[in-house]
Order: C-alpha cells, then sequence, then structure tokens
C-alpha cells in the first residue's frame, strides 16, 4: 500500500524543463527550416520517393532520371545472381537471424561471407555486424577506452566519431589527409596513454580523395599505434581488382591493424564487417557490445553480400569499368570549369557549389535535367563548402555522365548569375 501512496503522490515541484517533444528547440529547428523551404520556393531534395531499385537509372514519379545517387557502384545491386542467391536465402532460413548470433547461432551464410572477406583482404579473420554505421561504434569502443588516445582525419565518418565518444577515449583530430600534421599530433601526445588508434578513410565520404596509406604505415611503424581504415567508399573501387586501398597502392594488407567496411555499398546489401587478425574478431564477437547485444546480421544480407563479393572477385571489368567512368566524370567535370575539390574520380566526385541553399536548388532544377544527385549541406559539411555529391557506379553510361556533367554546368552558371543579380539589387 506504501508503493501506492508513493505512485499517486503528486509531484512537489512543477518540472523544470518541458517534456513535450514540440517545445523542444530542437524542433523548433526543423520548423524553421521547413518554413524558410516555404517560404523561398525551395523543395526538400531528401527523402526523395522513388519507383525502382537503386542503380544507375532511377524511376520517380513515372519519369526517368541518370542517377548518382546510391552506392551501387558495382551494380549488383539487381544482378540476378545476387538476388537468386538471396531468394534461396530466404527460402531456406526465413528473414531473421532472430537474435543475437551467441544465442541463435549462425547459419553458413555468416561463415561464408566473413571467410571470403578474409580472403579478399588477404587477412585472417572477419567479423560482421548488422550495420557500418554499428560496425564503427561497436567495434572502436570495444578496443579502446577512457586511457586511450584516438587521432583521426578531421573528415572521418559520424560513425567513427560516435564511436570515439561511446569509448570515452581522448579524441584528437589531423588536418585532413595531412600525415605531417598526425605526426605533430602524435608527437605531443602519444606517450601519455595506454593504446593510440589512428583512424582514416580509404576513399573519403564527402570529397572523394584517398589516404596516404604507404606514408601512414610508415608513420606507424616509428610510432607503433593501431591503423584502422574505413574501406566504405574503397573496397570495390580501389585497385586494380577492387580490394581496396592496399591494392591500390600495393602495401601488404597485413600491415593495417583493423579493416573496418560496410555491406550497403560495393556489396548492395546492409550490414558492415571488421577484417583484421584472428585475434582481434575474436575479441569482437566476445566483447563488442553491438555484436553480442545486437541480432546477428539477417541470412538474406549475408547471402546478398557474399553474392556480391563473388562478382567482385570473379568480374573485375566491372571496378575497371567504375575506374573509367570516374575518371570520364572528373576529366568532363574539369572541362566544364566545374570545381570537383579534392576528388581523385573513383567512386566519389563532389561538385562543389558554394552555400547550402545554392546545392539545393542545383539538385531541385537537375531534376528538370533527368538528373538526380542529392545535395550535401552545413552541418555535415562546413557552410560555404555545400556541394552536390555525385556517387558513380560501373553501370553509368558515358552519355549519362557527359548529360550530367553539362546539366550541373549550365544550371550552376544560370544560379551563380540569378544570385549575383539579386546580390546587386541589395546593394
Ligand atoms: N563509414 C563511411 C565512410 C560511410 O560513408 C558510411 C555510410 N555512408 C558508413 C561508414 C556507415 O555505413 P552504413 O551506411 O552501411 O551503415
Amino acid at each position: 500500500r506504501n508503493r501506492e501512496a508513493r505512485l499517486n503522490r503528486q509531484p512537489q515541484a512543477p518540472l523544470r524543463q518541458s517534456l513535450k517533444f514540440d517545445q523542444l528547440p530542437e524542433y523548433q529547428r526543423v520548423l524553421t527550416q521547413r518554413k524558410v523551404g516555404e517560404v523561398i520556393g525551395v523543395d526538400n531534395p531528401f527523402y526523395r520517393s522513388h519507383d525502382v531499385a537503386a542503380g544507375a537509372t532511377t524511376v520517380m514519379a513515372g519519369r526517368n532520371f541518370a542517377n548518382f545517387a546510391s552506392y551501387d557502384y558495382l551494380g549488383t545491386n539487381t544482378d540476378p545472381k545476387v538476388t537468386s542467391r538471396a531468394k534461396e536465402a530466404i527460402d531456406r532460413y526465413g528473414i531473421s537471424a532472430s537474435a543475437s548470433r551467441l544465442v541463435a547461432g549462425e547459419r553458413p551464410v555468416h561463415t561464408e561471407l566473413e571467410a571470403t572477406l578474409a580472403e579478399v583482404y588477404g587477412v585472417e579473420a572477419a567479423v560482421c555486424f548488422v550495420s557500418g554505421y554499428l560496425t564503427n561504434v561497436a567495434a572502436i569502443s570495444c578496443i579502446v577506452g577512457p586511457q586511450d588516445l584516438v587521432v583521426h582525419d578531421e573528415f572521418i565518418h559520424n560513425s567513427a566519431l560516435a564511436g570515439i565518444k561511446q569509448s570515452g577515449a581522448t579524441r584528437r583530430l589531423f588536418r585532413h589527409n595531412d600525415v605531417d600534421n598526425l605526426e605533430t599530433v602524435l608527437k605531443t601526445l602519444s606517450s601519455e596513454f595506454r593504446r593510440v588508434l589512428v583512424i582514416v578513410e580509404g576513399v573519403y565520404s564527402m570529397d572523394g580523395d584517398i589516404a596516404d596509406l604507404p606514408r601512414l604505415l610508415e608513420l606507424r611503424s616509428r610510432y607503433g599505434f593501431w591503423l584502422m581504415v574505413d574501406e566504405a567508399h574503397a573496397l570495390g573501387v580501389l585497385g586494380k581488382t577492387g580490394r581496396g586501398t592496399f591494392e591500390h597502392f600495393d602495401v601488404d594488407p597485413q600491415e593495417v591493424d583493423i579493416w573496418m567496411g560496410t555491406l550497403s555499398k560495393t556489396t548492395s546489401s546492409c550490414g558492415g564487417y571488421i577484417a583484421g587478425s584472428q585475434a582481434l574478431a575474436d575479441i569482437l564477437k566476445a566483447e563488442a557490445g553491438g555484436f553480442v547485444y545486437s541480432v546477428g546480421l539477417a541470412p538474406v544480407l549475408a547471402a546478398a553480400a557474399k553474392a556480391g563479393l563473388d562478382i567482385l572477385r570473379s568480374e573485375p571489368e566491372r571496378t575497371e569499368k567504375l575506374h573509367r567512368n570516374g575518371a570520364l566524370f572528373l576529366q568532363e567535370a574539369r572541362k566544364a570549369g566545374l570545381d570537383t575539390g579534392l576528388s581523385v574520380g573513383f567512386s566519389v566526385v563532389p561538385v562543389l557549389v558554394g552555400d547550402s541553399l545554392r546545392a539545393v536548388q542545383l539538385s531541385n532544377e537537375l531534376l528538370e535535367d533527368g538528373v538526380n544527385a542529392l545535395p550535401i549541406i552545413h552541418p555535415a559539411v562546413p557552410e560555404g563548402q555545400a556541394r552536390l555529391r555525385f556517387f558513380i557506379t560501373c553501370n553509368h553510361t558515358d552519355d549519362q555522365i557527359r548529360h550530367a556533367v553539362e546539366a550541373t554546368a549550365r544550371r550552376l552558371k544560370a544560379l551563380q548569375e540569378r544570385n549575383f543579380g539579386l546580390a546587386s539589387l541589395n546593394m
């Protein structure tokens, strides 16, 4: 009865803060953004509804578009060799792994996928998680803790930042792709810490440039840190046969302590992985919260990813075509006077346009030309560095690439002239 009385008691003092979500400043920001869009007549470019599978072409509201907004780098998403294996896996194993692999057990597709990933990287073992994002969070927060230091490129993905935050490790960043700056940071800091982890991306997701792996390894041999490379945009993309950054630079993959990647890009599935030593995989399978306490990768997604990796290995011509497409896009964009920033023309080519509003307008206007490319705006990139980001796949045709570049240059020029006209009116 005491407990009941306690529960029925009215709170003594009014709550200090509103518990209603629509009262939060975060929600007011959402409303303001929406309102600004309405007032200036700009549609929200995000969450566009597509009628067909993600790939080099798409259909929206019955109209065809060349699509530069999907990660289907090797065109495996709708390949019958992938979809048939996924269907077989559904027939055999159903949809879900049904619980953590610790509890519900594993299916042969899990071990086959992990063995294939280890083979592709030329390392001892791999372990898969249910998303790429979770892979970074779970792995980083498992292997470093409050006594450790993580030094990372200033442009690493949000998921790695979330992992570092969760780990409680001290965090320092170094200037983008600047190995000298990394050395300066290490010189001043590394001796105080138990372990030092350095995190970079093989191909940077916002800029499309490549980490200087040979120099990072040289630094590693002198400073003795762990090196983790996020290969989300590099697997299937870099190297003659698409093995990624180590093949691009012709270095021994075993030199890198932690390879991380996602199954949602080149392998057109969903999930993520860590590849490296057997001991690392064993530690993660035993201790990473995001593995132990989360459902196992759905067998259908494991089967699809494995089929995607088989295509990567048996059809290197897809990677070769992707290289040609990336180079063509970059060459045409530069010829047209577009600013492609740091991109070296593989999977990701940004076109820098200035402020966020202009990037949104450009993306919306390109729809008129049958081109779907999404803007990246503040806070994902600093204000003033908004861009359209083009994902190149092996299935884009030369015509699609030339047309997309021509339309982007033409529309951007018109927008700049219009904005310049408005600015001079204001003076
Ligand atoms: N790392 C990088 C560099 C990424 O770009 C992404 C996603 N875009 C992720 C990790 C997370 O992968 P996923 O979307 O498969 O969860």
